[in-house]
């Protein structure tokens, strides 16, 4: 995982796997008409350790994706400083507090409910959180996200929220092999964006979308962050915090 380490017979360093994604991306911008400074990467860091944090930083990469509240918690402390840092995973309601200071921007904001506690722990805590809304595009295709005919009250709802700033959308397209399969979900996400931004007359530049499988898909299609993990640093490893914390039993992590 180190980007000086010599790749062995057959294996990539992490710079070389960098250098092919952001070839990619140009391309899949070259094939929409879009600028490629338009797509940034969001490096999802879950389940690996702070060196792969260090490599990222070091190839340019400025923002770094977790899922796990308690994760980060244990690992941003011991990674390089500078990378911005978004919770990209589902928030519980009894992590917001500890969520707060470790993030900028959270990717999944899904109930009324979450978006109120959110305003009212921000508050309290005197934060200023950027906030995505999740979207269920399909309807059923995992049970977060919020379902697209919910959609215009929680904008509604998160444009009232004081301490909040919404700044896009966020959606998962169901699992496939087949990337094209996830196109008309990342198209629809830029739609419903659209018709937001002209029913409330607002501007919501941010559009997350697209993962290791489908990210080229979601460039085509408008997106301006692309979640990347396994194609940057391969499978997903199980990484606990080196040194014995208070909570280290509190930091257990599961492969997805
Ligand atoms: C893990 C994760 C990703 C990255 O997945 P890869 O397929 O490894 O690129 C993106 N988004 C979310 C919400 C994730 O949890």
């Amino acid at each position: 995982m180190d980007a000086e380490k010599k790749a062995g017979e057959g294996e990539t360093t992490f710079a070389q796997r960098l250098a092919a994604v952001r070839e990619r991306i140009d391309a899949a911008c070259a094939r929409a008409g879009r600028s490629v400074d338009e797509v940034e990467i969001v490096a999802v860091t879950k389940t690996h350790g702070p060196e792969v944090v260090r490599d990222a930083w070091e190839g340019g990469l400025r923002i770094m994706g977790e899922n796990r509240v308690q994760e980060a918690a244990a690992k941003i402390p011991q990674s390089v400083s500078g990378p911005e840092w978004h919770l990209i995973g589902h928030l519980q309601k009894n992590k917001i507090r500890h969520a707060l200071p470790l993030f900028s921007f959270f990717h999944s904001i899904d109930t009324p409910d979450l978006l109120a506690q959110m305003e009212r722990i921000a508050e309290e805590a005197d934060a200023s959180p950027h906030i995505l809304l999740e979207v269920n595009v399909s309807g059923e295709s995992s049970k977060f996200g919020i379902r697209p005919d919910a959609l215009p009250r929680m904008v509604e709802q998160a444009l009232s929220a004081r301490r909040l700033t919404l700044e896009g959308f966020m959606t998962m397209a169901p699992f496939s092999p087949n990337p094209e399969d996830a196109r008309p979900h990342f198209a629809r996400l830029r739609e419903l964006r659209d018709k937001m931004e002209r029913d409330f007359g607002a501007s919501f530049p941010r559009l997350s979308m697209g993962m290791s499988g489908d990210f080229e898909v979601a460039v085509e299609e408008g997106a301006t962050w692309v979640r990347l993990g396994t194609v940057l640093f391969g499978d997903r490893e199980k990484w606990r915090p080196q040194a014995p914390s208070e909570n280290v039993d509190d930091v257990v992590y599961t492969l997805e």
